[in-house]
């Protein structure tokens, strides 16, 4: 449907895919957040939850446009607008990526599939059963400096959690090669803050993440 230009619309919302899927459907509109804070509203059942969300913020927003001046400037232009919130809850904990397990963070690091190609890629073996407390204690394989290893792990475990972040929020499914790309990216700028004759251990870390790609 072709975007119509007589109705004005406030989309009060901070996500950025439902920003996306207006954009794409060709509508104008005005981005307005409501900043509350979801976790003081709370309901038994998920589906009364969103409807009380969506309400919570319209109120918000509302308020702002009354603050702001837009409230004023709407009535006096006398245009037909519509204000869309929304919500989206889970009712389960099943990891959103491969719905093979429940999310617990040591699932998203080392039991996720994707989790388990990646560190496979690096030739790096994680226990199936660990805490992600634990990663702290893990001797370095031989092909990874010594030093430093859990801050290589850290930056590995980033990768793993800003892709499950794109698949969750941005719908976005990163391929095995665009994460370690990042990876090598994120390994440049994090060697920046190793001492100045360490700084040839993150050159390693690009050099691992390179022959993985
Ligand atoms: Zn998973």
């Amino acid at each position: 449907m072709a975007a119509s230009s007589a109705l004005r619309l406030i989309l009060g919302s901070s996500s950025a895919s439902r920003r996306q899927i207006l954009s794409e459907m060709g509508y104008k509109f005005t981005l307005l957040s409501a900043d509350i804070d979801e976790k003081e509203i709370r309901k038994e059942k998920p589906e009364e939850l969103v409807v009380a969300l969506a309400h919570a913020k319209a109120d918000a927003i509302l308020e702002k446009m009354k603050n702001n001046g837009m409230m004023k400037e709407i009535v006096d232009s006398q245009e037909t607008t519509l204000m869309i919130t929304a919500d989206q809850v889970l009712d389960h904990a099943k990891c959103e990526v491969c719905s093979g397990a429940d999310e617990t963070a040591a699932h998203i690091m080392f039991g996720c599939p994707f989790a388990t190609s990646f560190w496979a890629a690096l030739h790096i073996t994680m226990p199936r059963e660990m805490a992600t407390t634990q990663l702290c204690d893990l001797r370095p394989p031989s092909h990874v400096p010594p030093q430093y290893y859990s801050t290589f792990l850290l930056l590995c475990c980033w990768q793993l959690w800003k892709r499950r972040n794109n698949v969750i929020f941005r719908s976005q499914q990163d391929t095995l090669q665009t994460v370690l790309r990042s990876a090598r990216e994120d390994s440049r700028l994090w060697g920046c803050r190793l001492p100045i004759d360490h700084r040839h251990i993150s050159l390693s870390w690009c050099s691992l993440f390179e022959s993985a790609m």
